[in-house]
């Protein structure tokens, strides 16, 4: 027994060298692509349901590795939330993608932009003027720009978000909670947060065109958020039975595979 406990403990130390390891070396990595631009902004198109137009688009950070080719924001985001690399990656972020907008919007496209803004964004107290920097030198209105949080974020430390949202609000932009459903919050404590736009969790959509409680629970967000007056987005929408349904429950806007994938700004516009 004292042996295979030996054993266990030395298995058990090598695969934690060799997870630590793989860690440190993609934070390294992470940190070499900030500098190589091996990150880059894909775009999903958010389509208004009344019209059946692109009225959005939502960055969606890419990083393509030399080596290891395309990694996942959700593994990456949250090694660059260990450290102050997200800081650096969000404003970079922020600053890429309203460039882009900008030239679109001054080609006559009549679009606006969604970023996602991560926990620890929130917590960097230059957030609020990398935001007011970026719209000053593109030029764009503060309103052609909507910020991303997800729900859970916002719940984190509730007095934090509130204040740092209402003076991204004073600039101007858009604010929405993102994967809303997955966390706890009320009613009161989202009309604190003065919010423009909820974003239905795609774990909701997926199953609205075959359950019904998936449908119910869809319904009552959708009533719930507009009796206080946020736009509705939802996610996911990976069917045309699914976009009917949602159109005809009154949601506002959508986005999903059925829509339109992410991709890099040259293919968006079928160039
Ligand atoms: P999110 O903000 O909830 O973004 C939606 C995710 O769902 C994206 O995954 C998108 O590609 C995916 N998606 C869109 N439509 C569909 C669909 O119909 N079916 C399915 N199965 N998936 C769909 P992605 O691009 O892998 O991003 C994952 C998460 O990483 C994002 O979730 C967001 O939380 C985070 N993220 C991505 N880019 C950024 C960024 O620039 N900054 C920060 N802070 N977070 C980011
Ligand atoms: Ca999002
Ligand atoms: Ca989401
Ligand atoms: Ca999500």
């Amino acid at each position: 027994a004292k042996a295979l406990g030996r054993g266990r403990h030395h298995f058990f130390d090598v695969s934690l060298r060799e997870w630590v390891q793989r860690r440190l070396r993609m934070e390294q990595d992470l940190r070499d692509a900030v500098h190589d631009g091996q990150l880059w902004p894909a775009y999903q198109p958010v389509v208004d349901l009344r019209t059946g137009e692109m009225v959005a688009v939502e960055a969606l950070m890419r990083w393509t590795h030399p080596r290891q080719g395309a990694i996942s924001p959700a593994e990456f985001i949250p090694l660059a939330e260990e450290s102050d690399l997200i800081n650096v990656i969000g404003k970079e972020m922020l600053r890429a993608t309203t460039r882009e907008l900008a030239a679109w919007r001054a080609r006559g496209l009549d679009l606006t932009l969604k970023v996602n803004l991560s926990t620890r964004q929130l917590d960097d107290p230059h957030l609020v003027t990398a935001v007011q920097d970026a719209l000053a030198e593109t030029g764009l209105p503060a309103a052609a720009l909507c910020l991303e949080v997800t729900e859970s974020a916002l719940m984190r430390d509730q007095e934090a978000a509130a204040e740092v949202l209402a003076s991204l609000r004073s600039l101007g932009v858009l604010l929405a909670i993102d994967d809303f459903g997955t966390g706890y919050s009320s009613l009161a404590q989202l009309r604190r947060l003065t919010l423009d736009t909820l974003k239905i969790d795609r774990s909701f959509i997926t199953g609205i065109a075959e359950s019904r409680d998936a449908e119910a629970i869809v319904t009552s967000i959708i009533a719930m958020a507009h009796a206080v007056d946020l736009t509705v987005i939802a996610e996911g929408v990976e069917s045309a039975e699914q976009l009917e349904l949602l159109r005809a429950l009154g949601c506002d806007q959508a986005q999903g595979y059925h829509l339109g994938r992410p991709v890099p700004a040259a293919e968006l516009f079928g160039q």
